[in-house]
Protein backbone atom coordinates (compact mmCIF):
# COMPACT_ATOMS: atom_id res chain seq x y z
CA UNK A 1 0.00 0.00 0.00
CA UNK A 2 1.11 3.64 -0.73
CA UNK A 3 0.72 6.67 1.26
CA UNK A 4 0.94 10.39 0.27
CA UNK A 5 1.96 13.10 1.99
CA UNK A 6 2.66 16.91 0.69
CA UNK A 7 2.80 20.40 2.13
CA UNK A 8 -0.11 23.09 1.80
CA UNK A 9 -0.83 25.89 3.21
CA UNK A 10 -1.55 26.18 7.20
CA UNK A 11 -3.59 29.25 6.68
CA UNK A 12 -6.13 27.19 4.38
CA UNK A 13 -5.26 28.48 0.77
CA UNK A 14 -5.90 25.34 -2.21
CA UNK A 15 -2.85 23.39 -3.50
CA UNK A 16 -0.55 20.58 -2.79
CA UNK A 17 3.30 20.69 -3.27
CA UNK A 18 5.39 17.98 -3.37
CA UNK A 19 7.79 17.15 0.02
CA UNK A 20 10.68 16.74 -1.81
CA UNK A 21 10.16 20.92 -3.10
CA UNK A 22 12.39 22.99 -1.82
CA UNK A 23 9.68 25.16 0.06
CA UNK A 24 9.05 27.21 3.26
CA UNK A 25 6.19 28.62 3.08
CA UNK A 26 2.90 29.25 1.14
CA UNK A 27 3.24 30.56 -2.36
CA UNK A 28 0.10 32.40 -2.01
CA UNK A 29 0.16 33.86 1.18
CA UNK A 30 3.07 33.42 2.82
CA UNK A 31 2.07 31.67 5.73
CA UNK A 32 4.01 28.49 7.55
CA UNK A 33 3.36 25.13 5.67
CA UNK A 34 2.21 22.28 6.80
CA UNK A 35 2.07 18.45 5.76
CA UNK A 36 -0.95 17.22 4.72
CA UNK A 37 -1.46 12.97 4.63
CA UNK A 38 -3.95 11.53 3.02
CA UNK A 39 -5.84 10.20 5.83
CA UNK A 40 -8.61 8.33 3.29
CA UNK A 41 -5.73 5.70 2.66
CA UNK A 42 -4.68 5.59 6.31
CA UNK A 43 -7.58 4.89 6.82
CA UNK A 44 -7.82 1.99 4.84
CA UNK A 45 -5.80 -0.15 7.96
CA UNK A 46 -8.07 -0.22 10.50
CA UNK A 47 -6.46 1.47 13.99
CA UNK A 48 -6.04 -1.61 15.47
CA UNK A 49 -3.63 -2.74 12.79
CA UNK A 50 -2.26 0.52 12.89
CA UNK A 51 -1.95 -0.03 16.72
CA UNK A 52 -0.32 -3.53 16.49
CA UNK A 53 2.02 -2.88 13.20
CA UNK A 54 3.55 0.04 15.71
CA UNK A 55 3.73 -1.56 18.49
CA UNK A 56 5.82 -4.74 16.44
CA UNK A 57 8.44 -2.28 15.21
CA UNK A 58 9.11 0.08 18.75
CA UNK A 59 12.58 -0.16 19.61
CA UNK A 60 13.32 -3.60 17.29
CA UNK A 61 16.05 -3.84 14.91
CA UNK A 62 14.75 -4.15 11.34
CA UNK A 63 16.24 -0.61 9.33
CA UNK A 64 14.50 2.23 9.82
CA UNK A 65 11.45 0.83 11.94
CA UNK A 66 12.79 0.85 15.39
CA UNK A 67 13.52 4.41 15.77
CA UNK A 68 10.55 6.16 17.29
CA UNK A 69 9.99 8.33 14.20
CA UNK A 70 10.49 6.10 11.80
CA UNK A 71 8.61 3.08 13.22
CA UNK A 72 5.45 5.65 12.24
CA UNK A 73 6.94 6.35 9.14
CA UNK A 74 3.68 6.49 7.08
CA UNK A 75 2.61 9.05 9.16
CA UNK A 76 5.44 10.88 8.77
CA UNK A 77 7.23 10.86 5.89
CA UNK A 78 6.38 8.29 3.32
CA UNK A 79 8.34 9.18 0.60
CA UNK A 80 11.66 8.20 1.83
CA UNK A 81 13.34 5.20 0.45
CA UNK A 82 14.71 3.12 3.91
CA UNK A 83 18.01 3.33 2.73
CA UNK A 84 17.68 7.25 2.77
CA UNK A 85 16.63 7.36 6.32
CA UNK A 86 19.20 9.22 8.52
CA UNK A 87 18.24 7.59 11.69
CA UNK A 88 20.52 7.32 14.72
CA UNK A 89 17.29 5.66 16.60
CA UNK A 90 15.95 8.79 18.13
CA UNK A 91 12.81 8.56 20.35
CA UNK A 92 11.77 5.76 22.22
CA UNK A 93 12.90 7.89 25.56
CA UNK A 94 11.43 7.15 29.09
CA UNK A 95 7.85 8.17 29.88
CA UNK A 96 8.53 7.97 33.88
CA UNK A 97 6.38 7.86 36.61
CA UNK A 98 7.37 11.04 38.75
CA UNK A 99 6.06 8.88 42.00
CA UNK A 100 7.77 11.22 44.87
CA UNK A 101 7.68 14.32 42.76
CA UNK A 102 4.04 13.63 41.99
CA UNK A 103 3.10 12.91 45.44
CA UNK A 104 4.66 16.08 46.86
CA UNK A 105 2.63 18.40 44.73
CA UNK A 106 -0.27 16.25 45.14
CA UNK A 107 -0.80 14.25 41.44
CA UNK A 108 -0.69 11.11 42.01
CA UNK A 109 -0.53 9.98 38.43
CA UNK A 110 2.39 12.24 36.83
CA UNK A 111 4.66 11.37 34.25
CA UNK A 112 7.77 12.70 32.69
CA UNK A 113 8.45 12.03 28.91
CA UNK A 114 12.30 12.29 28.94
CA UNK A 115 12.55 13.58 25.28
CA UNK A 116 16.35 14.50 26.49
CA UNK A 117 17.51 11.06 26.33
CA UNK A 118 18.08 10.97 22.43
CA UNK A 119 21.04 11.20 20.63
CA UNK A 120 22.01 15.01 20.93
CA UNK A 121 20.25 15.26 24.33
CA UNK A 122 17.02 16.98 23.23
CA UNK A 123 13.92 16.38 21.34
CA UNK A 124 15.44 18.08 18.15
CA UNK A 125 16.25 14.89 17.53
CA UNK A 126 13.25 13.75 16.52
CA UNK A 127 12.05 17.01 13.41
CA UNK A 128 16.16 16.59 12.44
CA UNK A 129 15.58 12.74 11.17
CA UNK A 130 12.76 13.65 9.16
CA UNK A 131 14.53 16.79 7.85
CA UNK A 132 17.42 15.45 6.87
CA UNK A 133 16.73 12.29 5.76
CA UNK A 134 14.55 14.36 3.35
CA UNK A 135 17.17 16.03 2.14
CA UNK A 136 19.27 13.13 1.76
CA UNK A 137 16.01 11.52 -0.29
CA UNK A 138 16.13 15.05 -2.44
CA UNK A 139 20.21 14.23 -3.39
CA UNK A 140 19.23 11.04 -4.09
CA UNK A 141 16.43 11.96 -6.61
CA UNK A 142 19.60 14.51 -8.43
CA UNK A 143 18.36 17.56 -7.20
CA UNK A 144 21.52 18.69 -5.51
CA UNK A 145 21.50 20.85 -2.04
CA UNK A 146 24.68 22.09 -1.40
CA UNK A 147 24.40 22.82 2.59
CA UNK A 148 21.76 22.84 5.35
CA UNK A 149 22.19 25.74 7.78
CA UNK A 150 19.66 26.81 10.85
CA UNK A 151 19.74 29.49 12.90
CA UNK A 152 19.93 28.11 16.83
CA UNK A 153 19.78 28.33 20.74
CA UNK A 154 21.62 25.55 20.97
CA UNK A 155 19.65 22.60 20.42
CA UNK A 156 18.48 22.80 16.71
CA UNK A 157 22.44 23.34 15.88
CA UNK A 158 23.48 20.04 17.80
CA UNK A 159 20.67 18.02 16.05
CA UNK A 160 21.46 19.35 12.42
CA UNK A 161 25.46 18.85 13.17
CA UNK A 162 25.03 15.46 14.02
CA UNK A 163 22.10 14.14 11.27
CA UNK A 164 24.06 16.17 8.46
CA UNK A 165 27.40 14.49 9.80
CA UNK A 166 25.77 11.23 9.54
CA UNK A 167 25.09 11.83 6.01
CA UNK A 168 27.93 13.94 4.72
CA UNK A 169 25.95 16.43 4.08
CA UNK A 170 27.63 20.06 4.80
CA UNK A 171 25.64 22.08 7.90
CA UNK A 172 25.73 25.93 9.07
CA UNK A 173 24.95 26.56 12.46
CA UNK A 174 24.62 30.31 13.38
CA UNK A 175 24.55 31.13 16.65
CA UNK A 176 24.10 33.87 19.35
CA UNK A 177 27.73 34.58 20.83
CA UNK A 178 27.85 33.41 24.35
CA UNK A 179 24.85 32.03 24.72
CA UNK A 180 24.49 28.74 24.44
CA UNK A 181 26.07 26.60 26.76
CA UNK A 182 29.52 24.91 26.45
CA UNK A 183 28.26 21.26 25.84
CA UNK A 184 25.63 22.98 23.25
CA UNK A 185 28.43 24.49 21.34
CA UNK A 186 31.41 21.75 21.52
CA UNK A 187 27.99 19.75 19.62
CA UNK A 188 27.81 21.31 16.68
CA UNK A 189 31.88 21.95 16.41
CA UNK A 190 32.54 18.03 17.34
CA UNK A 191 30.35 17.14 14.05
CA UNK A 192 32.37 19.07 12.25
CA UNK A 193 29.63 21.96 11.12
CA UNK A 194 30.55 25.34 10.22
CA UNK A 195 29.51 27.46 13.35
CA UNK A 196 29.00 31.15 12.98
CA UNK A 197 29.06 32.52 16.21
CA UNK A 198 27.12 36.65 16.42
CA UNK A 199 26.51 39.05 18.29
CA UNK A 200 23.01 39.21 18.27
CA UNK A 201 20.34 37.07 19.99
CA UNK A 202 18.01 34.05 18.27
CA UNK A 203 15.42 36.75 16.55
CA UNK A 204 18.83 38.17 14.75
CA UNK A 205 20.76 34.77 13.87
CA UNK A 206 17.03 33.92 12.31
CA UNK A 207 17.12 37.07 10.00
CA UNK A 208 20.70 36.39 8.78
CA UNK A 209 19.78 32.74 7.89
CA UNK A 210 16.81 33.34 6.38
CA UNK A 211 18.62 35.68 4.02
CA UNK A 212 21.09 32.77 3.40
CA UNK A 213 18.81 30.58 2.60
CA UNK A 214 16.94 33.00 0.04
CA UNK A 215 19.94 33.89 -1.30
CA UNK A 216 22.74 31.25 -1.72
CA UNK A 217 20.65 28.14 -2.05
CA UNK A 218 20.92 26.64 1.37
CA UNK A 219 18.31 24.21 2.88
CA UNK A 220 17.12 26.32 5.34
CA UNK A 221 16.55 23.71 8.66
CA UNK A 222 14.61 26.04 10.98
CA UNK A 223 11.04 24.83 12.69
CA UNK A 224 9.11 26.95 9.91
CA UNK A 225 10.00 24.08 7.93
CA UNK A 226 7.41 22.00 8.33
CA UNK A 227 9.27 18.54 7.70
CA UNK A 228 10.48 18.87 11.50
CA UNK A 229 6.85 19.23 12.67
CA UNK A 230 5.64 15.75 11.57
CA UNK A 231 8.97 13.97 13.27
CA UNK A 232 8.37 15.71 16.45
CA UNK A 233 4.87 15.21 16.54
CA UNK A 234 5.46 11.58 17.00
CA UNK A 235 6.42 12.22 20.82
CA UNK A 236 2.35 12.92 21.08
CA UNK A 237 1.86 9.09 19.05
CA UNK A 238 4.50 7.82 21.82
CA UNK A 239 3.23 8.70 24.96
CA UNK A 240 -0.46 7.51 23.73
CA UNK A 241 1.61 4.24 22.68
CA UNK A 242 3.34 3.78 25.89
CA UNK A 243 0.15 4.17 28.51
CA UNK A 244 -1.18 1.50 26.05
CA UNK A 245 -2.86 3.53 23.49
CA UNK A 246 -4.60 6.05 26.22
CA UNK A 247 -4.77 9.69 26.24
CA UNK A 248 -3.74 11.39 29.32
CA UNK A 249 -5.85 14.17 30.30
CA UNK A 250 -2.97 16.92 30.12
CA UNK A 251 0.35 17.95 29.08
CA UNK A 252 2.73 20.40 29.65
CA UNK A 253 5.47 21.49 27.56
CA UNK A 254 7.80 24.60 27.36
CA UNK A 255 7.58 26.57 24.57
CA UNK A 256 9.57 29.37 22.41
CA UNK A 257 9.38 29.08 19.17
CA UNK A 258 6.39 27.30 19.55
CA UNK A 259 7.12 24.35 16.78
CA UNK A 260 7.27 21.78 19.57
CA UNK A 261 3.91 22.32 20.84
CA UNK A 262 2.31 22.49 17.37
CA UNK A 263 3.65 19.04 16.91
CA UNK A 264 2.47 17.78 19.79
CA UNK A 265 -0.84 18.93 18.94
CA UNK A 266 -0.95 18.12 15.68
CA UNK A 267 0.14 14.22 16.70
CA UNK A 268 -3.03 13.84 18.92
CA UNK A 269 -5.22 15.54 16.38
CA UNK A 270 -3.85 12.61 13.99
CA UNK A 271 -4.45 10.08 16.53
CA UNK A 272 -7.97 10.98 17.19
CA UNK A 273 -8.56 11.33 13.08
CA UNK A 274 -6.90 7.72 12.60
CA UNK A 275 -9.70 6.59 15.62
CA UNK A 276 -7.18 5.35 17.55
CA UNK A 277 -7.97 7.66 20.29
CA UNK A 278 -11.73 9.54 20.95
CA UNK A 279 -10.17 12.82 22.67
CA UNK A 280 -7.46 15.53 22.98
CA UNK A 281 -5.16 15.72 26.39
CA UNK A 282 -5.61 19.50 27.57
CA UNK A 283 -2.38 20.86 26.50
CA UNK A 284 -0.50 23.76 28.59
CA UNK A 285 2.53 25.57 26.75
CA UNK A 286 4.62 27.27 29.76
CA UNK A 287 6.91 30.10 28.73
CA UNK A 288 9.78 31.88 30.54
CA UNK A 289 8.27 35.60 32.11
CA UNK A 290 11.55 36.77 30.02
CA UNK A 291 10.63 35.39 26.97
CA UNK A 292 6.27 35.73 27.14
CA UNK A 293 4.35 36.32 23.93
CA UNK A 294 1.95 34.12 23.84
CA UNK A 295 1.39 33.77 27.76
CA UNK A 296 0.64 37.65 27.07
CA UNK A 297 -1.58 36.87 24.51
CA UNK A 298 -3.25 33.66 25.75
CA UNK A 299 -4.38 36.55 29.40
CA UNK A 300 -5.57 39.12 26.65
CA UNK A 301 -7.95 36.16 25.05
CA UNK A 302 -5.61 35.57 21.97
CA UNK A 303 -7.78 38.50 20.62
CA UNK A 304 -4.39 39.05 18.99
CA UNK A 305 -0.70 38.48 19.50
CA UNK A 306 2.48 41.25 19.93
CA UNK A 307 6.01 39.90 19.91
CA UNK A 308 8.02 40.81 22.65
CA UNK A 309 11.97 41.62 22.74
CA UNK A 310 13.00 38.40 24.73
CA UNK A 311 15.09 39.40 27.52
CA UNK A 312 17.67 36.87 29.05
CA UNK A 313 16.86 33.50 30.82
CA UNK A 314 18.21 30.57 32.37
CA UNK A 315 15.95 28.54 29.98
CA UNK A 316 17.80 29.86 26.76
CA UNK A 317 16.72 27.90 24.50
CA UNK A 318 13.36 29.46 24.86
CA UNK A 319 14.57 33.04 24.64
CA UNK A 320 12.48 33.96 22.05
CA UNK A 321 10.05 37.02 21.21
CA UNK A 322 9.02 36.42 18.14
CA UNK A 323 7.58 32.95 17.61
CA UNK A 324 7.60 31.43 14.21
CA UNK A 325 4.84 29.23 14.74
CA UNK A 326 2.58 31.12 16.93
CA UNK A 327 -0.70 30.74 14.47
CA UNK A 328 -0.55 27.03 15.06
CA UNK A 329 -0.04 26.68 18.62
CA UNK A 330 -3.02 29.04 18.81
CA UNK A 331 -5.04 26.81 16.97
CA UNK A 332 -3.88 23.81 18.56
CA UNK A 333 -4.59 25.62 22.31
CA UNK A 334 -8.47 26.74 21.39
CA UNK A 335 -8.37 23.18 19.66
CA UNK A 336 -7.57 20.94 23.06
CA UNK A 337 -9.19 23.93 25.50
CA UNK A 338 -5.06 24.84 26.34
CA UNK A 339 -3.68 27.09 28.51
CA UNK A 340 -0.44 29.18 28.81
CA UNK A 341 1.55 29.91 32.30
CA UNK A 342 4.53 31.82 32.94
CA UNK A 343 7.81 31.23 35.36
CA UNK A 344 10.09 33.49 36.63
CA UNK A 345 14.03 32.69 36.47
CA UNK A 346 13.55 31.86 40.39
CA UNK A 347 10.28 29.67 39.62
CA UNK A 348 12.15 27.68 37.15
CA UNK A 349 15.18 27.20 38.62
CA UNK A 350 13.65 26.11 41.74
CA UNK A 351 11.20 23.90 40.42
CA UNK A 352 13.93 22.36 38.32
CA UNK A 353 16.19 21.89 42.08
CA UNK A 354 12.96 20.71 43.34
CA UNK A 355 11.99 18.11 41.56
CA UNK A 356 16.05 17.07 41.00
CA UNK A 357 15.51 15.89 44.70
CA UNK A 358 13.16 13.33 43.90
CA UNK A 359 15.92 12.02 41.61
CA UNK A 360 14.97 13.66 38.36
CA UNK A 361 18.33 16.16 36.22
CA UNK A 362 16.07 18.49 34.86
CA UNK A 363 17.02 21.07 32.33
CA UNK A 364 16.25 24.96 32.74
CA UNK A 365 13.48 24.45 29.96
CA UNK A 366 12.22 21.59 31.77
CA UNK A 367 11.94 23.79 34.58
CA UNK A 368 10.04 26.51 33.16
CA UNK A 369 7.14 23.51 32.56
CA UNK A 370 7.29 22.26 36.23
CA UNK A 371 6.82 25.48 37.67
CA UNK A 372 3.65 25.52 35.69
CA UNK A 373 2.86 21.91 36.47
CA UNK A 374 3.48 23.47 40.31
CA UNK A 375 1.34 26.80 39.82
CA UNK A 376 -1.66 24.49 37.85
CA UNK A 377 -1.91 21.92 40.15
CA UNK A 378 -1.81 24.18 43.37
CA UNK A 379 -4.90 26.72 41.36
CA UNK A 380 -6.82 23.41 41.11
CA UNK A 381 -6.83 23.93 37.42
CA UNK A 382 -5.20 20.34 37.62
CA UNK A 383 -7.11 17.93 39.54
CA UNK A 384 -4.95 15.39 42.25
CA UNK A 385 -6.29 12.42 40.14
CA UNK A 386 -5.77 13.66 36.44
CA UNK A 387 -3.21 11.78 34.52
CA UNK A 388 -0.34 15.20 33.66
CA UNK A 389 2.71 14.36 31.41
CA UNK A 390 5.40 17.16 31.49
CA UNK A 391 7.52 16.54 28.05
CA UNK A 392 11.30 17.47 29.54
CA UNK A 393 12.53 18.84 26.26
CA UNK A 394 16.71 18.53 27.11
CA UNK A 395 19.28 16.75 29.24
CA UNK A 396 20.06 18.56 31.93
CA UNK A 397 23.32 17.25 31.21
CA UNK A 398 23.81 19.76 28.46
CA UNK A 399 22.81 22.64 31.45
CA UNK A 400 25.63 21.43 34.13
CA UNK A 401 26.99 25.55 34.65
CA UNK A 402 23.70 26.47 35.05
CA UNK A 403 22.85 23.89 37.40
CA UNK A 404 26.30 23.62 39.45
CA UNK A 405 25.89 28.09 39.55
CA UNK A 406 22.46 27.45 41.27
CA UNK A 407 23.92 25.22 43.92
CA UNK A 408 26.53 27.70 44.94
CA UNK A 409 24.09 30.52 44.75
CA UNK A 410 25.80 32.33 42.16
CA UNK A 411 23.21 33.19 39.40
CA UNK A 412 22.55 36.67 39.49
CA UNK A 413 18.70 35.65 39.00
CA UNK A 414 18.53 33.55 41.78
CA UNK A 415 20.64 34.83 44.93
CA UNK A 416 18.46 32.82 47.50
CA UNK A 417 18.21 29.19 45.78
CA UNK A 418 15.67 27.37 47.76
CA UNK A 419 17.57 23.92 47.37
CA UNK A 420 20.86 24.00 47.17
CA UNK A 421 23.57 21.59 48.16
CA UNK A 422 27.17 22.18 47.84
CA UNK A 423 30.23 19.54 48.50
CA UNK A 424 31.21 19.77 52.22
CA UNK A 425 35.42 19.69 52.37
CA UNK A 426 37.30 18.11 54.78
CA UNK A 427 40.54 16.91 55.32
CA UNK A 428 41.74 13.32 55.12
CA UNK A 429 40.90 12.40 58.63
CA UNK A 430 38.73 10.06 59.80
CA UNK A 431 37.30 11.61 62.72
CA UNK A 432 35.59 14.96 60.64
CA UNK A 433 34.22 12.14 58.21
CA UNK A 434 32.65 10.46 61.32
CA UNK A 435 31.98 14.04 62.73
CA UNK A 436 30.42 15.07 59.66
CA UNK A 437 28.27 11.99 58.91
CA UNK A 438 27.13 11.78 62.37
CA UNK A 439 25.74 15.62 62.05
CA UNK A 440 23.95 14.68 59.00
CA UNK A 441 22.61 11.43 59.71
CA UNK A 442 21.25 13.31 63.50
CA UNK A 443 19.49 15.83 60.78
CA UNK A 444 17.38 13.18 59.03
C1 LIG B 1 13.83 24.08 21.06
C2 LIG B 1 13.62 23.85 22.49
C3 LIG B 1 12.45 24.23 23.15
C4 LIG B 1 11.36 25.03 22.49
O1 LIG B 1 10.74 24.42 21.41
P1 LIG B 1 9.94 25.37 20.38
O2 LIG B 1 9.54 24.48 19.28
O3 LIG B 1 10.92 26.43 19.96
O4 LIG B 1 8.80 25.96 21.14
C5 LIG B 1 12.29 23.91 24.49
N1 LIG B 1 13.26 23.26 25.16
C6 LIG B 1 14.41 22.89 24.55
C7 LIG B 1 15.44 22.20 25.37
C8 LIG B 1 14.62 23.17 23.22
O5 LIG B 1 15.78 22.81 22.65
ZN1 LIG C 1 -1.46 30.38 2.18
Amino acid sequence: MSFVANFRCSDGCPGLYPLGEVLYHCPQCGGLLEVAHDLERLRARAATEWMRLFDARYLRTEWPYGSGVWGKKEWVQPHIDPPNVVSMMEGGTNLLWAERYGRELGIEDLWIKQCGISHTGSFKDLGMTVLISTVKQMIADGRPVRAVACASTGDTSAALAAYAAAAAICAIVILPRGKVSTAQLVQPLANGATVLAIDSDFDGCMKLVTRLAEEEGVYLANSMNSLRIEGQKTVAIEIVQQFDWEVPDWVIIPGGNLGNVSALGAGFLMLQELGITDRLPRICVAQAEAANPLYRAFVAGFKNFEPVVARPTLASAIQIGNPVSVRKAVRMLERCDGVVEQASEVELADAAARADRTGLFNCPHTGVALAALEKLRARGTIAPGERTVVVSTANGLKFTETKARYHEAALPAVREPHHPNQPIELPDRYASVRETVRRVLDEV
